[in-house]
């Protein structure tokens, strides 16, 4: 049994990274930068006025109110022809390039218009409401690093320096196979002593949100057989995720048929909890196997702790592993073992920093506790009990995000 950090660092040195490919920038939201993007100009392009209003030389007024004359107008989208000389001015609309001669704008608001003449109420300082040319950023400036997952903003700063074309990481390709003779599909009724397969589509839906291309393979039966047909179908993905079959049981034959598909296996236990029995190995062409313990909550703690991490390598992440935040724990949290444990829990922002709420649970099997959660409490190695009022490290799960569902919020225990 190995740390967790051992077992993220062993995978993720055993990950490779998959080949670039380029995509139009409309459609890059979610996929991984694999180059620098620097701007071709200076932002802004030209000094630009910050404001509708009237372009003018803040020498002009002495004293207030004063009276210029308007010897332009300036629309965004024109460039002015004239020059703003001493006692003139010109009017400007927001994002128009403001004409030579003029140091400063006077909002619309603070002017009165009378007869080809503008008067300005109140005083204005030198430089303000213009944005100099280069402010924000100079050309050949690095405007999104390599390495940075793309969200809607890199979407408008792609838009802005006018790189329509973006080399990112290829997406994984992922094939998922629940295993276990008591398993039918979601739409089945179960018999006495079967159950439905959960595992399968929480793994599809995880990968996906991850931008991975999946492939559902189906349920592998308890032999050697049926896994060794379903495992072979999956070797040949970049990453091939099975769920259960990897403990102590008589039945667990998971790890003994990739051994025999020449599966090089990196470890088989992790100290976690929930998720002890982890297999992780590489296969014969680079692809990297993952078999997940069966209960519920512990394949999808596993994929989030460890799965999360290689897939985000392959797509070229520069930082392929999430943050852990820290809280200050409202209600007592144990765990007993000396493993670390993962438990459910429901972070809310409070005016000094993150509370942390225990969200009750029956276990690794309990998966309705788990989907309340918005994110993992961590009880360190040897440590049965942290009371209220101490500090909780915090895994957060994509829920915390998701401030739309606030279900165990709305609904404490
Ligand atoms: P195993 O690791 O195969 O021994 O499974 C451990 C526990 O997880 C057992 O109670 C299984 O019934 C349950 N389990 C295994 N696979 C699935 C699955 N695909 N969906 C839901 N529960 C599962
Ligand atoms: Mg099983």
């Amino acid at each position: 049994m190995i740390p967790l950090e051992e077992a993220v660092r062993i995978v993720l040195e055993n990950t490779r990274v998959l080949p670039k490919e380029n995509v139009d920038f409309r459609e890059a939201t979610g996929r991984v930068l694999a180059e620098d993007v620097t701007s071709d100009t200076d932002l802004p392009p030209f000094p630009r006025s910050a404001v509708d209003g009237f372009a003018l030389r803040t020498a002009d007024l002495e004293s207030l109110p004063c009276r210029l004359s308007i010897v332009g107008v300036v629309p965004a989208g024109s460039v002015p022809s004239f020059e703003i000389r001493r006692g003139e001015a010109a009017q400007i609309m927001t994002g128009a390039p403001v004409p030579e001669g003029a140091d400063a704008v006077q909002m619309v608001e603070r002017t009165r218009v009378t007869e080809g003449q503008v008067e300005v109420m109140e005083t204005v300082a030198s430089g303000q409401n213009i944005a100099p040319r280069g402010q924000e950023v100079r050309v050949g400036e690095i405007v999104i690093g390599k390495g940075v997952r793309l969200d809607p903003a890199s979407v408008a700063v792609a838009a802005t320096v006018g790189k329509v074309d973006l080399r990112v990481g290829s997406r994984p390709r992922v094939a998922v196979i629940a295993t276990g003779d008591e398993l039918v599909e979601p739409a089945v009724k179960p018999n006495p002593g079967q159950i439905r397969n959960s595992n399968g589509f929480a793994l599809v839906a995880q990968a996906r949100a991850m931008g991975a291309r999946v492939s559902y393979l189906g349920v592998a039966r308890d032999t050697e057989a049926s896994l060794g047909e379903l495992i072979g179908r999956g070797l040949g993905h970049d990453v091939l995720l099975i769920s259960g079959g990897v403990s102590m049981g008589r039945f667990d034959l998971v790890e003994k048929v990739l051994a025999e598909r020449g599966v090089r296996i990196l470890f088989e236990a992790v100290a976690l909890k929930p998720g002890k029995p982890l297999v992780a190995g590489v296969a014969e062409d680079g692809g990297m196997i993952f078999g997940l313990p069966g209960n519920p909550v512990s394949t999808m703690v596993t994929f989030e702790l460890v799965v999360r991490p290689t897939l985000a390598k392959m797509e070229g992440c520069e930082q392929p592993q999430r943050p852990i935040l820290s809280a200050t724990l409202k209600h007592p949290l144990s765990s007993r073992g000396p493993r670390r444990a993962f438990l459910p829990g429901w972070i809310e922002p409070e005016t000094t920093g993150l509370a942390a709420y225990p969200i009750p649970s029956r276990g690794s099997a309990d998966i309705v506790a788990f989907a309340k959660a918005n994110s993992l409490l961590i009880v360190p190695e040897d440590t049965e009990n942290l009371a209220a009022g101490e500090t909780v490290g915090v895994y957060p799960l994509d829920r915390f995000l998701f401030s739309e569902s606030r279900w165990h919020a709305a609904h404490p225990s």
